[in-house]
């Protein structure tokens, strides 16, 4: 290897923002996720973990100008699951083997709504007891709401800062929207107990390799256990998307950026959970396993009934939209094995980093 990668792959937070950058933009990208992916085995083994992912809902109160299923795109059909919906995909995915679920949706903070899924999650709860994981990204929510879904069963959560640098995230968000207010979830989430994942987009306009190496250092400063992290993709219904240009060329370099950010994150932390997002499978039909590859160890494979999922497109190609559950696990389990990892069945897959707390 070189100095800087064996540098970055002997200790964590080993790296200065500079090398930082340096890493994140190495001419060599093979060589980089190979560093990325040697320090994934030796920290968390050569296995995946899966989350079954639940998009329960696309109604959403706030307003970000790169999201599809944002308030103001009137082109959404707009779609929420019922309680026994949700707890029959729960079953599913406990029954397929996955160890964990993740429940999404787009952001409500109602009374109605936060008493909705504490009810879910007590249901899901009483099924598969504490082996198996809950994860929730329902965004923005009061201490108070957070610690009664942590009561209820929930113990991770999943709230992404999308950008470290405020000044960015005043450019892609209406005013009313708070970067500080978004930090101090995070902080919020930590204290009512939950495994605290967060992260960003990589390939919004505006944004620099500086900025993408300030996120990784903001994921250390945070002490974050898990890190979901994807490219930004355009989607033609919003502000941010409507006249962006999406070549394939486009497409290659937006996928890169997204191994790269994988790669350095994991450089740089050594024993967080992180996820392949499936904004890289969008870009590229193998993205998640070379999101993998280069030093991701979870994978959310869809557990959403087919039906709904045309209606969760938060950017354009979401991939899956006409496959089934069942399908779906088949051809991740041959994807997996063909590149010589194994799944982690019926575990939680808690992050390491969470678990030497
Ligand atoms: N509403 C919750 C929230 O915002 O935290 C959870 C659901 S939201 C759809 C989940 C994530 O989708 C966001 O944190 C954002 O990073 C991502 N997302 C939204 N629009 C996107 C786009 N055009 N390209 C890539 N990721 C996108
Ligand atoms: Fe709503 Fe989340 Fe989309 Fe923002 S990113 S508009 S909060 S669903």
């Amino acid at each position: 290897m070189t100095p800087l990668l064996d540098k970055a792959s002997a200790a964590p937070r080993a790296l200065t923002h500079r090398e930082l950058v340096e890493i994140l933009t190495w001419p060599d990208a093979k060589k980089l996720f190979a560093a990325a992916y040697a320090v994934k085995c030796r920290e968390i083994g050569k296995f995946v973990s899966f989350r079954g992912l639940v998009e329960f809902g696309n109604v959403c109160e706030k307003d970000c100008y790169y999201c599809g299923i944002r308030r103001s795109n009137g082109k959404v059909r707009r779609y929420r699951m019922d309680a026994d919906e949700i707890v029959r995909e729960a079953e599913w995915a406990l029954k397929a083997g996955y160890g964990s679920l993740v429940l999404q949706s787009g952001e409500l903070t109602g009374e109605a709504n936060v008493a909705f899924v504490e009810n879910v999650l007590k249901r899901i709860h009483a099924i598969g007891g504490d082996d198996f994981g809950i994860t929730i990204s329902l965004g923005e929510q009061s201490e108070e709401t957070y610690r009664r879904w942590r009561e209820a069963g929930a113990h991770r959560y999943l709230l992404r800062i999308e950008t470290s640098n405020p000044e960015l995230y005043a450019k892609l968000h209406p005013a009313d929207h708070s970067w500080e207010r978004r930090r101090d979830c995070l902080r919020a989430l930590r204290r009512c107990g939950y495994q605290v994942g967060s992260g960003v987009m990589s390939g919004l306009p505006g944004q620099t390799a500086d900025d993408l190496a300030s996120d990784i250092e903001f994921f250390a400063s945070e002490d974050l256990d898990m890190i979901g992290m994807g490219p930004y993709i355009p989607h033609a219904d919003t502000p941010l998307g409507m006249n962006a240009e999406w070549t394939p060329e486009l497409r290659k370099a937006r996928l890169e950026l997204g191994l790269r950010m994988i790669a350095a994150t994991r450089l740089y932390l050594h024993d967080v959970n992180i996820a392949a997002a499936t904004a890289l499978q969008a870009l590229d039909p193998e993205g998640r396993e070379k999101g993998l590859l280069a030093g991701a160890n979870v994978i959310m494979p869809n557990v959403t009934e087919t039906r709904y999922r045309a209606d969760y497109q938060l950017y354009a190609d979401k991939p899956c939209l006409n496959e089934n559950s069942t399908l779906c696990r088949g051809c991740l389990e041959r994807r997996i094995a063909s590149i010589g990892e194994s799944i982690h069945w019926n575990k939680r897959g808690d992050s390491p980093h969470w678990s030497k707390r």
